[in-house]
């Protein structure tokens, strides 16, 4: 009977050790969740995430008629 109670605690110990073991991970993701490079808009100033940018070169714009408008005052 003590053989089997020996080996539960064995096995208790085991997995508690390989579930913190495995638990890091998750808590960096957590910690340090993936930053978006906020971009300006070259009209009106705005900030904005990247993806939510129009790209025209190296400027960036948060929409589409800002985008026409500063092209309308370069050309
Ligand atoms: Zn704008």
């Amino acid at each position: 009977m003590m053989k089997y109670l020996l080996l539960l605690i064995l096995f208790a110990i085991v997995w508690w050790a390989w579930k913190k073991r495995s638990t890091p991970p998750r808590d960096d993701a957590r910690r340090n969740p993936p930053v978006e490079r906020m971009v300006t808009c070259a009209h009106c100033g705005v900030h904005l995430p990247e993806s939510d940018a129009l790209a025209d070169g190296a400027r960036y714009f948060c929409n589409d008629a800002h985008r026409r408008a500063v092209q309308r005052q370069g050309s």
